[in-house]
């Protein structure tokens, strides 16, 4: 049985206070993280002061991004060691954003998971199509050679222990969700790729989140589906209260 996973995904969103009154706005209200695993991803700047205040309850934090290298010449980077440091838990690598506004590719996202396994750190690897692969019937291409680059190299062990988001592009932000089957295909096609890159096994236990507009009144029946392990999620992770409806759903 896998564990659900909600993640919370707030992009470049919010205050140090406020992303401070939301944790303590949730702390006391989090089911406990045998039910689901909660994960809040601030931007890096608060990462840190999150983390201490989330510590002792049942939510992780996690970066919406970092950089492959430990340390070095980067200029505005955050690595991999740093968030470990931070007791960071989570990871999103290969968002659609990132992808489209700040040159990751397949081969930078598959460094970057190596890296994040190397520091301990859970990488939510995001896949998915545009509406024109989407259009042209390549959503199944598209995304599980997405999912096979970033796996590469990654022995089976570590890899059972990676969260995939299958996150299509023209679904996110836009209000516009995939069907909860559409969106279930194309998950177990995922969980197919990766039954042939690695082994049944493998494949049953790495966890699946579907992301793009959801929110607390479509989370359930996405949920219903049986590849879909959980969700990512931007908008409707921003309040506490829609936060926690979302966990309540898992
Ligand atoms: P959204 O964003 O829930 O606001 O569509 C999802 C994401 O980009 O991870």
């Amino acid at each position: 049985m896998r564990k659900r996973i909600i993640a919370g995904n707030w992009k470049m969103h919010k205050t140090m206070k406020d992303a401070a009154s939301f944790v303590e706005s949730v702390k006391g209200e989090l089911p406990g993280d045998d039910q689901v695993e909660a994960v809040v991803c601030p931007p890096s700047l608060f990462v840190a002061e999150l983390a201490k205040l989330a510590e002792g309850t049942s939510l992780h934090i996690g970066a919406q991004t970092m950089h492959e290298e430990k340390e070095g010449a980067f200029t505005g980077e955050v690595s991999p060691m740093m968030l470990a440091d931070l007791k960071v838990s989570h990871v999103i690598l290969g968002h659609s954003e990132r992808r489209q506004y700040f040159n990751e590719t397949d081969e930078t996202v598959n460094k970057k998971v190596h890296a994040a396994f190397e520091y301990g750190l859970t990488p939510i690897i995001c896949v998915g199509e545009s509406l024109e692969e989407r259009e042209s019937g390549k959503t199944v291409e598209v995304v599980t050679g997405q999912v096979k680059k970033a796996f590469e190299g990654i022995d089976s062990k570590l890899a059972s222990e990676a969260v995939i988001a299958y996150e299509p592009i023209w679904a996110i932000g836009t209000g516009k969700t995939a069907t909860a089957e559409d969106a279930n295909e194309v998950c177990k096609e995922i969980r197919s790729a990766i039954a042939s890159e690695y082994d049944d096994e493998v494949a049953g236990q790495v966890r699946i989140q579907y992301g793009g507009s959801v929110k607390p009144d479509n989370i359930a029946e996405l949920l219903s589906m049986g590849h879909i392990d959980g969700a990512l999620v931007g908008g409707a992770s921003l309040e506490p209260e829609s936060f926690l409806k979302l966990l309540g759903a898992a």
